[in-house]
């Protein structure tokens, strides 16, 4: 095979250029994480911890080089890119809190005494997309690593950068060699040998909907612990007695940050008709005075999308489409899309339906509280959403109706990595984040002790 070569999105530059790992040596990464674990588990909680915390110490000290390297790689603003990274050093601190704090229990019961355990489940593999590269590698390493893990971590091959770095980093730190090992190889061969591979215990995996499915086909062959974030169509809906002003400046930010290439995008913008032309006014103007352009200038909002194909499937949506705002954006080098408004009068269109991924958002109008509530639960998808209002008791009526799984109100934010994030329906399978995901990365143990 020919040598994986990576460009800048933003330049068309080549940046690096790196051999697939083949299967066998994902085989010899998957023997070398088995070995490694024995020692790993072992490991006293409060060491652990030491050494995680050391582990996210060196990534924050490291903080610049790792934005740098993001923006080069997959072409998300430098802003951007900086706030990813620190938010990789949290994470990883939170986890590191979090060994010595995700307790088992003690249970009533007749003629003994009962008590739960939670246990390491073995080699883990972590399998992560382009768009949030070493975003996307801390929400799984993190927890995998403070469970008692060891973790073979499979990124994106066109993103591959900052993964790697963070493999360097952690040994920089400490963490013990073969505990968390990054492979980079294409998802379908060398990736998809975390499926068969029996040694492996789980699979976490962030992508589309499609790979996911596939995924959960190939696991179920053993039984094999799965944890899927999938795509997203999520709804931003605003009622006519928001506050529009502070909705229609945030919802740029919402379906246009890193260029819509974001699961969380809230892409259908479901709007109270009787305020449909005011806020579409709004909304326009904060659009566009997004900038849109070299991703490494600290003021750019917006970059260009992460490869030529991406371009092409996105504009696949967006060519043709009749929109009410099309923005500004460099014509080339680099892989360019502008930021496109549209409206739709109901859901049948594709571009409502399908995740389109890129800077597009449709607006639909609804006419009451109901029909808010069937548009956006007219999805197969169902990860994040938000409600602008503000009647409290709307705002409570609405959230609980919602079939999604990471809600805002007057807010679009989705992620803290304390509070669990996830999809309903065909987002996904199983929560990210807070303490819950820790029941993602061990097994459930019971034990009875008879006293009489
Ligand atoms: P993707 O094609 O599903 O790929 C995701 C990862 O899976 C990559 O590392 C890929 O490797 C690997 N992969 C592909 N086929 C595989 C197989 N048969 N076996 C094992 N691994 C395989 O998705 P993407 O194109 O990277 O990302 C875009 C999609 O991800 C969007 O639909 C988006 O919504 C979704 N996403 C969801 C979330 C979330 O949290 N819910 C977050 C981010 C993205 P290679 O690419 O190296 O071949
Ligand atoms: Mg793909």
């Amino acid at each position: 095979m020919s040598n994986l070569i990576l460009r800048n999105p933003a330049t068309e530059d080549v940046i690096a250029e790196l051999p697939h790992a083949t299967v066998e040596e994902m085989d010899a990464a998957i023997a070398k994480a088995a070995a490694a674990g024995e020692a790993w588990r072992r490991v006293t909680p409060v060491d652990r911890t030491r050494l995680l915390r050391r582990f996210a110490d060196t990534v924050g000290a490291h903080a610049e080089e790792l934005a740098e390297l993001e923006t080069r790689n997959m072409g998300m603003p430098i802003g951007s890119a900086r706030w990813c990274a620190n938010a990789v050093a949290d994470t990883l601190h939170y986890f590191a809190g979090a060994v010595e704090k995700h307790t088992g229990s003690t249970i009533p019961v007749a003629g003994g005494v009962d008590m739960t355990f939670h246990e390491p489940l073995g080699v883990v593999g972590l399998i992560t997309p382009w768009n949030f590269p070493m975003l996307m590698a801390s929400w799984k390493v993190g927890p995998a690593l403070a469970a008692g893990n060891t973790a073979i971590l499979k990124p994106a091959e066109i993103t591959p950068l900052t993964s790697l770095r963070l493999g360097e980093l952690a040994l920089e730190a400490g963490i013990p060699e073969g505990v968390l090992q990054v492979v980079v190889g294409p998802g379908s061969s060398t990736g998809w040998r975390l499926v068969e591979h029996p040694l492996v215990r789980k699979v976490a995996f962030t992508g589309s909907t499609a790979v996911g499915k596939r995924l959960m086909q190939g696991c179920a062959e053993q039984i094999k612990r799965l944890t899927l974030e999938l795509g997203g169509k999520s709804a931003n809906i605003v009622f006519a007695d928001a506050d529009l002003d502070r909705a229609a400046a945030a919802a740029p930010g919402a379906v246009f940050d890193n260029s819509g290439q974001d699961c969380c995008s809230r892409s259908r913008v479901l709007v109270q008709r009787s305020v449909l032309d005011e806020f579409l006014e709004k909304f326009i103007a904060a659009s566009a005075a997004w900038k849109v352009g070299d991703p490494m200038h600290p003021d750019t909002a917006m970059g260009p999308l992460v490869t030529a194909n991406h371009l092409a499937a996105v504009r696949r949506y967006s060519d043709g489409l009749d929109t009410v705002f099309t923005g500004e954006a460099p014509s080339g080098p680099g892989y360019w899309h502008p930021i496109m408004i549209a409206v739709a009068d109901d859901m049948e269109p594709a571009v409502c339906r399908e995740e389109i991924f890129g800077p597009v958002a449709m607006v639909i109008p609804f006419d009451d509280e109901a029909d808010a509530i069937r548009i956006c639960n007219d999805s197969e998808y169902g990860l994040s959403g938000s409600v602008w209002t503000r009647d409290g008791s709307r705002a409570l009526r609405v959230v609980r109706a919602m079939e999604a799984g990471t809600i805002s109100v007057n807010s679009n934010s989705s992620v803290r990595y304390s509070t669990p994030f996830g999809g309903f329906k065909q987002s996904g399978l199983g929560r990210e984040h807070s303490m819950h995901v820790l029941d993602h990365y061990t097994e459930l143990k019971n034990v009875f002790i008879a006293t009489e």
